[in-house]
């Protein structure tokens, strides 16, 4: 099953992403880690990108689109991807769309996480995530079940994003509303879209999305 998860910065993406990827043996294809690891390693793409992504703007859509190109090519993603953070233009929409049909593959479904903007710079502010294996937590609504230790890998280090800051939270919320958010129409017009209710506790949208995947399965 190949499916997008769409929703602004903060709207819990990334969790329900690895929830998904545990549950179900899905690939999460986050373009935000890819990038983060890429300027953590120096790489030509990564310098690139560092300053666009410190500033909260979007990195082009050539880079994005070439870094997905080449992951969806790898054999772990035969069994189906979770796209989180991509696509976040038209022009990504698009490129995704081409890139499909010539693998012969399809999109499943979409699924928007809609959420007040209100809430979103809390939750972006209280973030941090496991130094060693990336799983995500929260100041407030998801800490690990022992202070200081990750649940998935039993880590005592912690890391925040960069760009975790309110300074940059405003730039990348306008990013989502200009760039992004066109996206929710276009996958409603392709009769793909479904939506959950992001502000729901962490539980209850994972169990609205299974439940869309259910009804897809069984369509
Ligand atoms: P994220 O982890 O998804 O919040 O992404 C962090 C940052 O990486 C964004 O603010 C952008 O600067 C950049 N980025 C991630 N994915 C994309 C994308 N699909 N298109 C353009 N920029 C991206």
């Amino acid at each position: 099953m190949n499916l997008i998860l769409l929703g602004p910065p903060g709207a819990g993406k990334g969790t329900q992403s690895q929830e998904l990827a545990a549950r179900r043996g899905l690939i999460q294809l986050s373009t935000g880690e890819m990038l983060r690891a890429a300027v953590k390693a120096g790489t030509e793409i990564g310098r690139k990108a560092e300053a666009v992504m410190k500033s909260g703007g979007l990195v082009s859509d050539d880079i994005v689109i070439g870094i997905i190109a080449d992951r969806i090519d790898q054999p772990d993603c035969a069994k189906g991807f979770i796209l989180d953070g991509f696509p976040r233009t038209l022009a990504q929409a698009a490129a995704l769309d081409r890139l499909l049909v010539s693998k012969t593959r399809k999109l499943d479904g979409v699924i928007e996480m809609r959420v007040d903007d209100a809430a979103l710079v809390d939750r972006i502010s209280g973030r941090s995530a496991c130094a060693k294996c990336g799983a995500g937590y929260h100041d407030s609504h998801k800490r690990p079940k022992t202070a200081g230790v990750c649940d998935v890998c039993g880590s005592t280090e912690f890391t925040r994003r960069a760009d975790d800051n309110a300074e940059t939270v405003g730039k990348r919320l306008m990013a989502y509303y200009r760039e992004t958010s066109p996206l929710i129409g276009y996958y409603f017009a392709k009769g793909v879209l479904h939506t959950v209710d992001g502000m729901a506790p962490i539980g209850e949208v994972t169990k609205q999305i299974e439940g869309v995947l259910k009804s897809l399965a069984a369509a």
